[in-house]
């Protein structure tokens, strides 16, 4: 097995600017309640926030799909606590494959009726899905990758750049 690098870190930290200035307008400078999808966005979660110009709120929620680099059933594993009813809020997840992880989420934080809700991921790769996120911060071949949050086997979510598994 070998690690390409695909995304090196000066690139993630620059288009994470230009994310973040786009979201913030988005929700009109506007309090942001900003939900990160565990495991694989909580690095981007932290930087992504840091980032942005409005006031933040996070939350976290965890959907289960992957054991190994095998896809299997969304699972809901973990829900928000806190109440966010009218409340303007922002999905964050690593990587957008099938779609079927945020069109999970997108569908339980509906229930909770929120003012509004946008979605944003730092990946997206270029295959068919069932959902599309507002926000996209690369798009990627339809290859598994890992680091910068998005593990292998619970391996590599420290590697501060995006690496294709070869
Ligand atoms: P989806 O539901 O869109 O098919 O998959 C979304 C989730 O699967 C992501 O949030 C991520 O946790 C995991 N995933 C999808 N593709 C990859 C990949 O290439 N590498 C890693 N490490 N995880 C992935
Ligand atoms: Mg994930
Ligand atoms: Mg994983």
């Amino acid at each position: 097995m070998e690690l390409k690098i695909l995304i090196t870190e000066e690139e993630i930290k620059k288009r994470i600017k230009t994310l973040a200035k786009d979201i913030s307008e988005e929700f009109n400078g506007e309090k942001v309640t900003a939900i990160c999808l565990l495991k694989g966005a909580f690095i981007f979660t932290a930087d992504l926030v840091r980032e942005m110009k409005t006031e933040v709120e996070i939350e976290f929620m965890r959907i289960k799909s992957y054991e190994g680099t095998e896809k299997g059933e969304d699972k809901l594993i973990y829900n928000v606590e806190s109440d966010i009813e009218g409340k303007n809020v922002l999905i964050i997840d690593d990587i957008l494959d099938t779609g079927g992880c945020l069109k999970t989420a997108v569908s339980v934080i509906k229930e909770k009726k929120p003012a509004k809700i946008k979605t944003c991921v730092l990946l997206e790769k270029e295959r068919d899905k069932v959902i599309d996120a507002d926000f996209v911060g690369f798009k990627i071949p339809d290859k598994f990758v890992v680091g910068y949050g998005l593990d292998m086997n619970e391996l590599y979510r420290d590697l501060p750049y995006i690496a294709v598994v070869e």
